[in-house]
This record gives structure tokens, C-alpha cells and sequence, in this order.
């Protein structure tokens, strides 16, 4: 990125979409939910209310230069640090988006909004809308997502499943498993059922490769999400390890890492793929950031994970 962004970040890496330019139209962990496994930590704006987190003007005009003057990446997509659908103004930001490039949108959300009739009428302008069901009633609903108050379960699935009838792109369902939770066969079957009535094109299990809000969210092994996979009806895919394509370099500077670790942990070979940058050459950025005292590294699951200072502490 050439010049530092309000409201853009990245391109950044995306298991789902190879580099995705990222579009955050909300103040830090603003969201409806506080879920166990949240990456960015425990919520701190808990809210279902809408409104014009960002200035709408201001956003376009950071995406009309990002446009005109950078332009690479596989995919744009509506996420960040809070949920996207709280934004009031999202649908117009995603019809600047569609209107100005061929670039595929996307919109990763949690799907609360959706029960909304002008909240599903917004999001259907994108092109890929990935949804998130890892519940299946009220209480495991509370256990795992941890709703703001007075948020119903059947909201939620009455939202998706209204949604679905009304959209035409492509629709697909992150189910988040976590080991001891809601990662048994009887909570995954209670689970599909509801995948089959929202009848997404894709499902797609997760887990926590990235460090969670809680540490008592654990990951569910490898050869145990294989088998839940076939629970699922088609069988859903495990999201694979994200891979960089090969469509060209990205400018890479200290600050463009440090905006990436800011809103989500990575390993160095993830921060060298995105930026097609050599390990030794992640290692001097990684260093300069770490004696800045600017990021910071955790272990998880083997690896070591690097996040920036900023985020960790809100
Ligand atoms: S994982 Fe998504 S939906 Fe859950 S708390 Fe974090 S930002 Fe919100």
C-alpha cells in the first residue's frame, strides 16, 4: 500500500481469499457478538445498534485512491475489527465497491443482522456473503457467540435463512468448532440440520489456528474435523491453509506489517507470503518491530504468532 489508509488495510492474508483487501467500517471489536474464539480478543463495543460507525465519504474516498493507485488484490472484502452489517451505510459503501471494479466483493459477517429486511437487501449486492452458524439453540448460541443482550438464537437463523432465499451470489457458512464445546457428533448433527434448512453453497469448518478471546477455546484436531466434515450434507470442507497466488508484488514496508498485525495475529511465513518477501527479510521487519516494542509474539499450536502491541491491549 502506498500511503497509510483510515479505513483499508492489507492486502492481508485470507484462507478463504488469497490477499484480500480489507475494508473496516467499524471502531475496534465493535460487534454483536463476544465469541470465545474471536482472534481479536474479547469484545468491547457489545451492540446490535447501526449506524455510521466511519464516515461513508470518507471510506469511499480512501477505496477510490486505494483504485486508482494501487488496485492488487484477489478479492475486496467488508471485515476487519467488528461486525460489517452494523454499519448503516455498508450497502452504499458495497455499491461504490461494485460500481468502480471487477475485483470480486465479499462481506464476511455474522449473520445478526440478516433478520433485518434493508440489512439483507444490502448485503445481497455483494458478490460472496460468508455467514457464521457454530450453535443450534439459545444456550449453546450464548456459550459460544455470546449474543449482546436480547439477541435471540432464532433471529439468527431466521435472518439466514431469509437471506438465502433472496440471494443470488454465492453463499457460504462458517461453522466454528471448538474441542469440548460444540465439536461433539450430536452438537455438528444439530448443527447441519440447520445448515441443511439455510441451504448454503459452501460449509466450511474452522477452528482456532489463531490465538482466541478465551483460552479455554481450544482447536479440534485435524483428523476429527475430517470426520465431522461428513456430517454435513454435501460434506463441508475443512478451510484449507491460505496460500499467496502468484499475481505480483506488494509494496512492503515496516508500517504496512505492523497495519497487518494490527488486526490480526500472523506467522512469519504468512507475512511472507502476502508480501512475497523472504523469510530473512520478514525476520529484520519482524525484529525492528519487536525492539519498537510495537508487536509482540505468542505461541499457539506449534507456531509463533506475532500481533501488534495496539491490538493486544485494547
Ligand atoms: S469472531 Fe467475528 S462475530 Fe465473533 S466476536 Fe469476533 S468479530 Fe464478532
Amino acid at each position: 500500500m502506498t500511503r497509510s489508509y483510515k479505513h483499508l488495510f492489507g492486502p492481508v492474508p485470507s484462507r478463504r481469499f488469497g490477499r484480500s483487501l480489507g475494508i473496516d467500517l467499524t471502531p475496534f471489536k465493535t460487534c454483536s457478538y463476544d465469541c470465545v474464539f474471536c482472534q481479536l480478543g474479547r469484545t468491547t463495543n457489545h451492540t446490535c445498534k447501526r449506524e455510521n460507525y466511519v464516515a461513508v465519504d470518507e471510506t469511499i474516498a480512501e477505496i477510490r485512491h486505494w483504485l486508482e493507485n494501487d488496485g492488487k488484490a484477489d478479492q475486496i472484502t467488508l471485515a476487519g475489527s467488528g461486525e460489517p452489517t452494523l454499519h448503516a451505510g455498508f450497502g452504499e459503501i458495497l455499491s461504490f465497491v461494485k460500481a468502480h471494479t471487477k475485483t470480486p466483493v465479499a462481506i464476511l459477517t455474522n449473520g445478526s443482522m440478516l433478520y433485518l429486511p434493508e440489512v439483507r437487501k444490502a448485503a445481497a449486492r455483494a458478490d460472496i456473503v460468508k455467514i457464521s452458524l457454530s450453535a443450534w439453540d439459545q444456550q449453546s448460541f450464548e456459550r459460544v457467540n455470546r449474543p449482546a443482550a436480547g439477541y435471540r438464537f432464532e433471529q439468527l437463523i431466521e435472518g439466514e435463512t431469509k437471506f438465502r432465499e433472496e440471494f443470488k451470489g454465492r453463499l457460504w457458512l462458517e461453522v466454528f468448532m471448538l474441542e469440548g464445546i460444540n465439536a461433539s457428533r450430536s452438537d455438528v448433527e444439530k448443527i447441519s440440520a440447520f445448515t441443511r434448512q439455510i441451504r448454503p453453497d459452501r460449509v466450511q469448518l474452522n477452528t482456532c489456528v489463531r490465538p482466541p478471546a478465551e483460552d479455554f477455546a481450544h482447536a479440534v484436531p485435524q483428523a476429527a474435523m475430517s470426520d465431522l466434515a461428513g456430517l454435513f450434507n454435501p460434506a463441508a470442507e475443512i478451510i484449507a491453509e491460505y496460500r499467496a497466488s502468484d499475481t505480483g508484488e506488494i509494496k512492503v514496508s515496516k508500517e504496512a506489517i505492523l497495519e497487518m498485525l494490527q488486526r490480526r495475529p500472523c506467522t512469519a511465513g504468512q507475512i511472507a507470503e502476502v508480501f512475497g518477501m523472504h523469510l530473512n527479510e520478514v525476520a529484520k521487519y519482524i525484529g525492528m518491530l519487536m525492539r519498537s516494542e510495537l508487536i509482540t509474539a505468542t505461541h499457539r499450536n506449534g507456531d509463533v504468532y506475532y500481533f501488534s502491541q495496539k491490538s493486544a491491549t485494547k
